[in-house]
């Protein structure tokens, strides 16, 4: 898969910006991440800066983990107050999709977002866009959105308007998208855009300490209990997989984003280059799957779990029980087992 850049003209964007006072909506994606919010929060802080009427929208909770970031209060969850998020929406004259570019990840607010009459812009890192949008920045090249918030945001002579805040929100996005700058870091770009959000002076090991050293004790005992009661590891088929049902969830008081990131410990094991973690929830099972080198999850989810994402890190739902969505995955395997065994990781 090559990487593919869509850009538009900023001047349209410009325009609408620069006149009178807009009301502004930034829109995110279902089960929001840090990448999400620190890209979400950014432009917020930057519209608020300017005069602008914002507000952030996601469909579900925002992890306790991100709650630190500026502008958290301008953060509406659909899930909890449904009736403002969609008059929010409605009433935008401009709407940013960010982090996402397709409309069934914010499926709560789909039917909104396409009855609205408001200027739309994308800015998303994924691959294949849905043309949903009248400006579109993406690039599946870049190492998060939060990072391409930065470079639109600099082509639309905004810096000036980036402070200490926008800096926190831009860097707490890009850290989280690489891992800690483990993963899809490698190009300099990367590194010159967050040694000029270092200028401006926040700590950043505060925001290491922020996202990753405020679990609760039943996190850290469930990542226990997964890595020692339920990792599957499938040699055969370079792939190991965990699996946590509602009650065992509820046993250690499970909250939004306490299994953010046990996906990838099995794949820290020699060897294995294909993981999964299965969630129940209320009405769907939540996968999430990562690889290493060729084997592109994002192609597996789409095709077999309604999911998607990118090459190495993707998402997918299944609507039918755990056991037989577990079942559907181990049959898969025998299928890929010769991709899988050649896979360059
Ligand atoms: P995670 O496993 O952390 O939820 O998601 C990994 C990556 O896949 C993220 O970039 C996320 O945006 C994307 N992703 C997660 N779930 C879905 C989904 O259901 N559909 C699509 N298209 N992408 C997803
Ligand atoms: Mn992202």
């Amino acid at each position: 898969m090559t990487d593919e850049r869509i850009y538009h003209d900023t001047s349209p964007l410009k325009e609408k910006l620069s006149g009178k006072k807009i009301k502004v909506a930034l829109l995110s994606h279902r089960n929001p991440d840090g990448d999400a919010i620190g890209a979400t929060l950014a432009l917020y802080n930057i519209f608020k800066s300017m005069g602008h009427e914002a507000n952030v929208i996601v469909p579900n909770i925002v992890p306790v983990f991100l709650q630190w970031m500026p502008g958290y209060k301008g953060v509406t969850v659909f899930e909890k107050m449904n009736k403002k998020a969609e008059r929010i929406i409605s009433e935008s004259d401009l709407i940013f999709l960010v982090d996402f570019n397709e409309l069934s990840r914010v499926k709560e607010f789909e039917k909104t977002v396409l009855e609205s009459k408001a200027y739309k812009v994308m800015i998303d890192h994924h691959p294949g866009p849905q043309q949903i949008a009248d400006s579109i920045f993406s690039d599946t090249s870049v190492s998060s959105s939060s990072e391409l918030v930065f470079e639109v945001v600099c082509d639309l002579n905004l810096d000036q308007y980036i402070d200490k805040d926008v800096a926190q929100c831009i860097y707490a996005g890009i850290m989280a998208d690489t891992g800690c700058f483990s993963y899809n870091s490698s190009n300099p770009k990367t590194f010159e855009i967050v040694s000029r959000l270092l200028s401006y002076g926040f700590d950043k090991d505060q925001i290491y300490y922020n996202v990753y050293d405020n679990f609760s004790a039943n996190r850290l005992q469930l990542l226990g209990y997964c890595l020692h009661e339920k990792m599957k590891v499938l040699e055969k088929y370079r792939t190991a997989f965990i699996s946590l049902s509602k009650e065992e969830m509820k046993k250690f008081q499970f909250q939004p984003g306490d299994s953010e990131g046990f996906v990838n410990y099995p794949l820290s094991i020699k060897g294995i280059c294909f993981t999964a973690l299965f969630t129940e929830n209320k009405d769907y099972v939540k996968i999430s799957f990562r690889s290493k080198g060729n084997f592109a999850v994002n192609e597996f989810s789409k095709k077999y779990f309604n999911g998607g994402g990118h090459k190495n890190a993707a998402g997918g739902e299944s609507y039918v029980s755990l056991e037989k969505t577990l079942e559907t995955f181990i049959n898969l395997l025998p299928e890929f087992e010769k991709e899988l065994l050649s896979n360059d990781a």
